[in-house]
């Protein structure tokens, strides 16, 4: 069973049944039928389904973010904007995704665009409806199907998924819900009837399904880890940028893959950032993710409370120094406050560490190289948010910065439109925009 606890209170919440061996290969079975059907179908149809799947979530858009704000904490009013953007992903390609698929014309061949099959994505709790819905509405859209494996702690929200798919009225299979255990991924991923994977979550697990995919020689898409860097430069707007910070930082508790999570400033406007910056976090309001004067819910676990603490710890160790919060709040609920770590030496392995919940390291760099080195100075390579108005330190840190998106003066954030994705441990491949269509998707070169 998956049993459901609230972060927020520890009070456990609906129960899950795991599938059994023959309910798995039911499912199988009807994913490969639905892809003989769904696979020819004519892109209105596609279309037409993901307008309608948009409306349902629409329709349903309060209950849906209760479920995720029961699940894994996140502010309830942030689980409605994440219930709106699913919305906004579906109708992204239902409106965009047949110009995206149009055939490429070469000198002598024609290149067509043909989906390949059934795709398993595995699925992290953080953005538990967004991650799903950036794999699912470019496989719609594909004429692929979807098989879902969603983290043990959203099994609520991996089933409201499916429920949405079903009342717009896809075709039976077209995406099925797998409520099971990680162990029974790789056995999947071996199966002839799926066709390729993509994961969204740790290193650790990456590595395990990028391996079961590599035996089996099957394509996989890693959206992994990140500590994205954050460069304040002294040409920038500095309320701007630390009222940014401090947003980029305590978003969803801390735990997005793209939350700035190391603040990089040049030493000429340190200290004035480090004034603003810190104004700023020990000003979060921490509590009750169902009240909206809320800006941080709670972790979305015990489990992840405890592992950000032992980080903590470790930080400390390593002579690092939490200048404030980084503490567990009293009484119930996975709750941490917002913090800050400085001196934090660089070369350290700890330094190396996705901090996953509300706290931010602090760097000062003397001049844009260093600057540069500091944010390149990890194994990760997801985003980057760089902050500056000088026209040529703009150009460095685009050709420089190790990452596979950067904002300028502005927090990173996903959207439907612009692909998404990393480089280093952080991942390979995209998701979003037409790469994220593409990428499960059969280029078939035509000659003559
Ligand atoms: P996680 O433990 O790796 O879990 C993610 C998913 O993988 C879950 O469905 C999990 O199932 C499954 N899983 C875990 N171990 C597995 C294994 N050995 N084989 C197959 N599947 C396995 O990650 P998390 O702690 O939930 O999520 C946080 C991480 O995800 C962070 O590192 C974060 O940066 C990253 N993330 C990346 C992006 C991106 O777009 N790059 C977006 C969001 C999050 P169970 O729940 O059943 O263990």
């Amino acid at each position: 069973m998956f049993t459901s606890i609230d972060p927020a209170t520890g009070a456990p919440g609906q129960s899950y049944r795991e599938l059994t061996g023959d309910e798995i290969e039911t499912r199988l079975a009807r994913a490969s039928a639905a892809f003989r059907d769904w696979r020819v179908t004519d892109y209105a149809t596609r279309t037409a389904l993901l307008a309608r799947i948009a409306e349902q979530f629409d329709a349903n858009t309060h209950r849906l973010a209760e479920i995720a704000t029961r699940e894994m904490g996140k502010t309830l009013k942030s689980a409605i904007a994440e219930v709106e953007k699913c919305a906004a992903g579906f109708r992204h390609y239902a409106q965009e995704g047949p110009a995206m698929l149009e055939p490429r014309q070469f000198q002598g061949a024609t290149a067509t665009w043909h989906p390949m099959g059934p795709v398993l994505a595995v699925m992290p709790w953080n953005f538990p409806y967004w991650q799903v819905v950036r794999f699912l509405a470019p496989t719609i859209m594909a004429g692929n199907v979807g098989l879902l494996k969603h983290a043990s702690n959203v099994q609520g929200v991996a089933a409201a998924i499916e429920e949405m798919v079903i009342a717009a009225g896809a075709p039976a299979g077209l995406f099925q819900n797998l409520p099971i255990k990680s162990d029974k991924v790789a056995a999947l991923i071996a199966d002839d009837r799926i066709v390729a994977v993509t994961l969204t979550g740790s290193e650790g697990a990456g590595m395990k399904v990028a391996e079961a995919a590599g035996r089996a020689l099957k394509k996989v898409v890693l959206e992994l880890g990140g500590s994205d860097p954050f460069i304040v430069m002294p040409s920038a707007d500095l309320d701007l940028a630390a009222k940014t910070a401090v947003t980029a930082r305590i978003q969803n508790t801390g735990q997005s893959c793209i939350c700035a999570k190391r603040m990089i400033v040049h030493a000429d406007v340190y200290d004035a950032f480090l004034e603003k910056f810190s104004a700023g976090m020990r000003a979060v309001v921490a509590g009750d993710p169902m009240d909206a004067a809320t800006d941080m819910g709670p972790l979305s676990s015990e489990a992840q409370l405890q592992t950000v603490l032992d980080q903590l710890q470790m930080f400390r160790e390593a002579g690092a120094k939490l200048m404030f919060g980084g503490e567990p709040l009293p009484g119930k609920g996975a709750y941490l406050s917002a913090g800050i770590l400085v001196d934090v030496p660089a070369d350290h392995a700890v330094a190396h560490e996705e901090v996953f919940g509300p706290v931010a390291m602090l760097f000062k760099a003397d001049d844009i190289d260093a600057a540069i080195g500091l944010a390149n100075a990890v194994p990760f390579g997801l985003g980057s948010s760089v902050w500056t108005n000088d026209p040529a330190e703009r150009a460095r840190f685009e050709r420089d910065i190790e990452a596979g998106m950067i904002a300028v003066n502005a927090m990173l954030a996903s959207k439907p439109d612009a692909p998404f994705g990393g480089i280093k441990r952080s991942g390979h491949g995209r998701e979003l925009g037409p790469y994220g269509l593409h990428e499960f998707m059969n280029l078939k070169t035509v000659i003559g």
